[in-house]
Formats: structure tokens, C-alpha cells, sequence
């Protein structure tokens, strides 16, 4: 059996590796030429996609991959702050949490590592056909071909095989957006540490606009005390950083911008929208070269309407079925954990114990059900924000954050007078 996937990222490079793992003759395209010059920041992978992956990579790589994440337990509890930088209150305490957090890069190399030579570079997908023998044929803008016994498109939220399987998108614009970048730890001064702290945020504001602030740490809180496997990009603490605001107030072509003039545009729209210099502090001290746009796209939240085609010899996984906002941080361990399913199929059809065309719709109805709840549970985040737009949200919600800044306040007092 032979199998073709169509992208090179996350969730296809996990597919890739599993196969291999098992012997199954596997080949993927990625139209990216340097996959270490491709952008994204860190990467959460909760305890189910780090299963998923030791099924998928042998024992070395994934250690590797541990050694060079940052564990959330090692994290204090999350913070939420309001637009001013006044404190609203405190998530839940992270020790049991098993999620790693790791460069998007340092996952996507080792990966790749793990694929080896199944994958080609500078492939760009433009369609594919079936043919009568049931054979499977991916076209390509070089004017290269390859064929299969089964295409899976990993081509991510624009997938060219999705929207040909689906018959048109597969996912809609959410009417949030996001500016994304990343500050090393050592940029900022005593007192924007002492308030960040070893830890993740989110700032709410009104119109529609937050700021999420993360802390990723593979050296000093590495899941695996194992200096000498590290491969991370990432050598020091630092904050990965995601404004989101309204996509109609945002700038014009925010795609052409150059980073300094994408983040000053970002700084400039949440200062127009009240926002105070103390939240901003990490955005401003920035490494401006890395700051990236990105819109807020989902897939359906009714697993009934995903992935709308009667399953056979074409598929897809991860973003290009259920692609997910940034705001859950589990659409990369959505994507594996299709991946580990996908392998798991494709083995019992080639041993012989189910047909391809029952795999296939197998794997299917596991990816819609789990899809959906990812989505579902992604887009909580971007309705709460965009709900703070709204004639009714926006007079409540700034009403109602200086209140509840005044009992966070209150709440500390209390605390530290009992403490002492
Ligand atoms: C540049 C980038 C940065 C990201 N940064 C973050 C981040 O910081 N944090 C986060 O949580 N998530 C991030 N994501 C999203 C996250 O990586 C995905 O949600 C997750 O990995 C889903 O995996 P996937 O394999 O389905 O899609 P992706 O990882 O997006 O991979 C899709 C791949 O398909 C390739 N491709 C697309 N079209 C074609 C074609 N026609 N022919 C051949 N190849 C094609 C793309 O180049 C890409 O490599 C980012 C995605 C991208 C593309």
C-alpha cells in the first residue's frame, strides 16, 4: 500500500513518521523549501497528542522532544489581567497538568527528522484525480505527479485536497484576528518580569480586543533534564505574545506589513481602544523582525458537517478538516492525534483485517467527533472577546472590569492580611 500526503507540517509529518514506523511505503509533499525558516511560535501538547506521538515517533525522538519542551506544571497559575494591566484573578494551579509547550519549529524539524527521506521539499499541490483501477493521482505545480492507494491531505486550513473532497471551504473566517510575536525575557525590566512572572496571561479589553501573553521556558523548566538532547529554538525564557482584535478595525493588508510596522500598528489600534502602557510593555519590547498576522478561521462545530464525503481513497486530517483558532492551543494535537488514527487504520488494512474504504470512514467519524470538540471549545475564547464589541457587551464591559479588578484587589488584601 502506498500512501501520498499532501503537506508537510504538523499533522502530515506525524503521519509520515508513524507509517514509516511501520514499514508502510509512504510519501509527503510540502510546497515550503526550509522548513526551519517557517514561522510559528510554541506548540501545546497535551497529554493525549503526547500519546498520540509515542505512537507515532521511536523512543529517541520523542525524548528529544521532551528534553527541548517547557512543562506547564513547572508554571505557576495562569493570570488574567484587564486592559489597564489591573489584575482580575488566577486560573487553577498547574501542578498535575501534563501539557508541554514547544517551538513550533524544534517540533515540525523533529518531525521531519522522524519522516526522513518520505519527504520532498518545494512540492506545491494543485489537484488530484482518481482513477479507474482505484489508484489515486496528486498533480503538482512543477508538473510532477505521484500516485497511491490513498491521498491524505495535510495541506492545513486552505487545503487544495479538503475543498476538493468538501466540494468548497472548509472552514469560515471567525471576524477575529491575531498579531503574534515573541520576547525573550531579558528584554523587559524588573518590573514588567515581576508582573508577567513564570507564567501565562490573558489581558481583556473592550471592542472586541485581548492579549494573550505566554511563558515558554525550555531551559530552565524543561519537561526532561536532558541538556545535551536539546534541540529547541527557543535557549531562554520568553514571552510568546497574541493580540486579537475585531478583523474590520485592524490595518489594511496587515499580510504585507513588515513586523516593526505590524507591531506599531498593533499598539497603536489597542491604544486607540483604551488600552493602558503597562499590558503593552511586552508587545512594545518585542523582537519586532518576528511579529506575524494571522486571521482566526473555523471549522464547523457539527461533527455531521465535517469532513462532508463518503470516505475512499482520498482524505485529509488536522486544519484542513477542523481547522481551529489559536485560542485552545490544541489544533497541532488535534492533527497528530488524527495522524496516530490514521496509522492505526491503515495497518489493519494491510494486514489484511479491514477493507480500505471501512479504515478509512473508521477514521473519519473519529476525527469529526474529536474536530468538532476542539473547535467548539476554541471558539469559547474568540466569541468571549468578540462579545466585548457588541452595543450591549461593550458599555458592560467597561463597566464591569474596573469592578472586577476592585475585587481581585480586595481579594489580595484579604489574603495577605490573613497571611500576616
Ligand atoms: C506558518 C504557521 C505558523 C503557525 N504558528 C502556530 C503557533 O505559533 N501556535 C499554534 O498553536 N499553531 C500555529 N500554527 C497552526 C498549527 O501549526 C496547526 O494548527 C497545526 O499544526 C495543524 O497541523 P496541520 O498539519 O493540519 O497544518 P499545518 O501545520 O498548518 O501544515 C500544513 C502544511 O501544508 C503545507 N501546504 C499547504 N498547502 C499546500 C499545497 N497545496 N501543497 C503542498 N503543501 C501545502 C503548508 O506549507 C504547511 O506546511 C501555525 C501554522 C502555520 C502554517
Amino acid at each position: 500500500m502506498r500512501v501520498i500526503v499532501i503537506g508537510g507540517g504538523i499533522g502530515g509529518l506525524a503521519l509520515a513518521a508513524g507509517l514509516r514506523r511501520h514499514g508502510v511505503d509512504v510519501a509527503v509533499h510540502e510546497r515550503d523549501t526550509d522548513l526551519s525558516a517557517t514561522g510559528g511560535y510554541h506548540i501545546t501538547l497535551d497529554g493525549n497528542a503526547q500519546a498520540a506521538l509515542a505512537e507515532l515517533v521511536a523512543p529517541d525522538v520523542l525524548e528529544r522532544l521532551l528534553a527541548s519542551a517547557s512543562a506547564v506544571r513547572l508554571r505557576e497559575p495562569d493570570v488574567f489581567w484587564d486592559h489597564l494591566g489591573r489584575e482580575l484573578g488566577q486560573g487553577r494551579v498547574k501542578g498535575n497538568d501534563a501539557s508541554v509547550d514547544v517551538d513550533r519549529i524544534t517540533l515540525r524539524l523533529l518531525l521531519a527528522e522522524a519522516a526522513g527521506d518520505s519527504l520532498t521539499l518545494g512540492r506545491t499541490c494543485t489537484g488530484f484525480e482518481r482513477g479507474p483501477d482505484g489508484t489515486v493521482t496528486a498533480a503538482f505545480q512543477d508538473g510532477a505527479s505521484a500516485d497511491g492507494d490513498l491521498l491524505v491531505g495535510a495541506d492545513g486550513a486552505h487545503s487544495v485536497v479538503a475543498r476538493r473532497l468538501a466540494g468548497g471551504p472548509t472552514h469560515r473566517a471567525t471576524g477575529l484576528v491575531g498579531v503574534s510575536g515573541r520576547t525573550p525575557a531579558d528584554r523587559l525590566d524588573a518590573d514588567g518580569l515581576r508582573r508577567l512572572g513564570p507564567r501565562s496571561g490573558l489581558a481583556v479589553g473592550p471592542y472586541g480586543t485581548a492579549l494573550y501573553v505566554g511563558f515558554l521556558d525550555p531551559v530552565g523548566r524543561a519537561v526532561l533534564d536532558a541538556p545535551h538532547l536539546r534541540a529547541s529554538v527557543t535557549t531562554g525564557p520568553t514571552y510568546i505574545w497574541g493580540a486579537m482584535f475585531p478583523e474590520a478595525a485592524g490595518p489594511s493588508a496587515p499580510r504585507a506589513l513588515p513586523g516593526p510596522r505590524l507591531r506599531d500598528a498593533t499598539l497603536d489600534l489597542l491604544r486607540r481602544r483604551g488600552w493602558g502602557p503597562r499590558p503593552l510593555d511586552v508587545v512594545e519590547r518585542s523582537e519586532a523582525e518576528d511579529v506575524a498576522y494571522y486571521r482566526f478561521n473555523a471549522a464547523t462545530t457539527d461533527p455531521r458537517r465535517m469532513a462532508p464525503w463518503p470516505a475512499g481513497t482520498a482524505t485529509a486530517l488536522g486544519d484542513a478538516v477542523h481547522a481551529t483558532p489559536p485560542t485552545a492551543g490544541m489544533g497541532a494535537g488535534a492533527a497528530i492525534r488524527d495522524a496516530a488514527r490514521l496509522v492505526r487504520e491503515i495497518v489493519e488494512v494491510r494486514a489484511g483485517r479491514k477493507a480500505a474504504a471501512v479504515a478509512v470512514g473508521d477514521f473519519e467519524a473519529d476525527m469529526r467527533e474529536r474536530g468538532a470538540a476542539v473547535v467548539a471549545l476554541a471558539l469559547r475564547t474568540v466569541h468571549g472577546v468578540l462579545a466585548t464589541d457588541t452595543r450591549l457587551g461593550a458599555p458592560l464591559t467597561r463597566a464591569a472590569l474596573p469592578l472586577l479588578a476592585g475585587a481581585a484587589a480586595l481579594r489580595g488584601r484579604r489574603t495577605a492580611a490573613a497571611d500576616g
